[in-house]
């Protein structure tokens, strides 16, 4: 490629709604365009990234043996019905209708319309497994996008799903899709870990997110550093309780006021009075979910033992609400709940549990305790003057780092992560409820044994940049960068030399399959430097009159913070 006819379209500063880096890096870098709340034009460079991304999964998803295909966007809201989820889902499901008034949604996964071709389609045991999987647009209607295609509303998944004659075959299954994700994510050149996750109803452990390590990720993952356990926050909660715990010494990842702290002192950071009478508690979150709801009904319980008056748990959903990055204003409390807040969780916790406090409560220990202000944390809070049955306490508690792993193979860690791919077994909820079966060896029908898998293609560029930025802009992996090599001419325009060496660089790099860009846009040194900088291209080869009358050439990596001189003749084979 060359620079001149691409289109190149670098920015100084990012938009004011850019909170995240990788969402300020990929709009400085030219790589997304805006187009409302969510949603996203993939721009030439952008894409180039995505499209790395996709060869990279369709490769595995092959050698894995699931077949491509590609389902409909815009899907009849009639299979939707048959299990129940036109009507279940929440606003998350964009539901549109048609000029006969008919009622359609937009996909924003596609277990029915999957099973509904393996109905059709598969009739005999003989022709499992099947797995099919399609790269496809997705729209959710997520209650706050943001951070550019971290969480988009319209973004783009690999969705695959695979059809068994039983349950053992499904558990091979996706043994086989866990393996290939792993893979995967190795090709793509980020520490990642792949956490135990909440498998929902089925039970057991056949759940798996796939979490790229970085500090901005709004999930919280727990792991044992010296054992290959490792679960999602949900997940890690559920253990059994581990018995007395140690003090905690960390908890989120940025704590400003590490220690204890009493209520009296959280209250002075809140700027809140503390007053007489617990009112109520209010729980907000993005999303709510059985787990707050129980974490809500466990507090409520905690407080009626205490004897306090407070009589009334409600969990409440605060729009605009996002919880990890920033909280809600007070105003925005106030004026929603009609009270002012302070808020408090269990240590590890993402989705603080909002206090409205009237009254000193008498039951919080060693809680983490936030104000409405980024990352302005307590840990280790005691909310009121009297301490609870530490058994009751331990209840309510999550994970905390330094519990000791369920595996007794050491200690636990905290840290955070961005989920970028979810493997899931699903058993036969689809199935059934779609009467989607085929017939076994004994002539009988059988619902399939499902599970489904998926992969945010237009996620992981983002959580790749949240791993790999400097204060310069992106550091892409090679395997998905949007150009592996960057060649830069000093001065083509006036120097024949520079132009003759730089042409047949590139034509020879090219020759050898190496991806590469030419900036022949005649851009001073300077700026072509930042441009590539931004766009986070790992290799840059400069070729400049003077080095070139010495036969050298100059390498850079992005990380590196100098040049080296290679002469022109190795050059292409160091770059290979
Ligand atoms: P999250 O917890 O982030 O909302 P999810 O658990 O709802 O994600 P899944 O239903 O498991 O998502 O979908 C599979 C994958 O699709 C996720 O692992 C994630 O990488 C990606 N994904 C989900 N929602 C979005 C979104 N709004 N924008 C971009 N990618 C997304
Ligand atoms: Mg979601
Ligand atoms: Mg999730
Ligand atoms: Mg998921």
């Amino acid at each position: 490629m060359r620079a001149s006819q691409f289109h190149i379209s670098t920015l100084k500063e990012a938009p004011a709604d850019a909170e995240v880096v990788s969402h300020q890096l990929m709009m400085r870098a030219g790589m997304i365009k805006k187009l409302g709340a969510g949603i996203y034009t993939y721009m030439p460079m952008g894409l180039r990234v995505i499209r790395k991304v996709e060869r990279i999964v369709r490769e595995e998803m092959e050698r894995a043996g699931a077949i491509e295909l590609t389902m409909p966007i815009v899907q009849p809201a009639e299979l939707w019905q048959e299990t129940g989820r036109f009507g279940k889902m929440g606003p998350e499901l964009l539901r549109i209708r048609d000029r006969h008034e008919r009622d359609f949604v937009i996909q924003p996964t596609s277990e029915e319309v999957v099973t509904d071709i393996a109905r059709q389609d598969l009739r005999s045991y003989k022709q499992l497994p099947k797995n099919f999987y399609q790269i496809q647009t997705k729209f959710r209607d997520e209650r706050r996008p943001r951070f550019g295609l971290m969480r988009g509303r319209e973004f783009i998944m690999k969705d695959a799903y695979s059809f068994d004659r039983d349950a053992e075959g499904a558990q091979r299954s996706y043994q086989i899709m866990a393996q290939a994700y792993r893979r995967i994510f190795d090709r793509f050149g980020l520490r990642y870990r792949a956490v135990a996750a909440d498998s929902g109803a089925i039970g057991g452990d056949l759940s798996e997110e796939f979490q790229v390590i970085a500090a901005t990720g709004e999930d919280a993952i727990v792991y044992c550093p010296t054992s290959d356990y490792a679960a999602n926050l949900e997940k890690a909660e559920a253990l059994p309780p581990q018995g007395p715990r140690p003090a905690p010494t960390q908890a989120l990842s940025k704590v400003p006021t590490p220690g204890r702290s009493t209520c009296a002192q959280v209250a002075e950071l809140l700027g809140v009075p503390l007053a007489r009478t617990v009112k109520s508690i209010v729980l907000a979150t993005d999303e709510i979910n059985e787990r707050d709801e129980v974490v809500a009904t466990r507090i409520w319980l905690l407080l009626l033992r205490g004897d306090h008056d407070m009589n009334e748990v409600k969990v409440g959903k605060l729009p605009g609400l996002a919880l990890g990055f920033r909280f809600a204003t007070e105003a925005e409390i106030v004026e929603h709940f009609g009270c002012r807040p302070g808020y408090l969780g269990p240590v590890g916790t993402r989705k603080p549990v909002m206090v409205v406090a009237d009254r000193e409560v008498a039951v919080m220990a060693d809680w983490i305790c936030g104000a409405n202000e980024v990352d302005h944390h307590l840990t280790g809070v005691n909310w009121g003057r009297d301490l609870p049955e530490p058994d009751l306490v331990a209840d309510i508690r999550n994970v905390v780092a330094g519990d000791p792993s369920p595996d007794g193979q050491g200690v636990l860690a905290i840290e955070r992560g961005i989920e970028v791919g979810h493997v899931f077994y699903l058993g036969t909820k689809y199935s059934r409820a779609m009467n989607a079966t085929f017939l076994d060896e004994d002539g009988k029908p059988k619902p399939f044994e499902m599970g489904c898998y998926g992969i945010g293609i237009t996620r992981l560029p983002a959580a790749a940049i949240e791993q790999n930025h400097d204060e310069r802009g992106i550091i892409w992996p090679d395997a998905i960068a949007p150009f592996t090599v960057v060649l830069c001419p000093i001065g083509m325009e006036r120097s024949p030399s520079v132009r003759e060496a730089a042409e047949r660089l590139y034509e020879t790099l090219r020759a050898h399959g190496v991806d590469v860009i030419l900036d022949d846009r005649g851009e001073r040194p300077g700026v072509m430097f930042a441009d590539w900088e931004l766009i986070g291209v790992p290799h840059r080869v400069t070729l400049g009159e003077r080095g070139l009358k010495d036969g050298v050439v100059e390498y850079q990596h992005r990380r590196d913070n100098a040049a080296t001189p290679v002469p022109l003749t190795d050059i292409v084979e160091w770059l290979r």
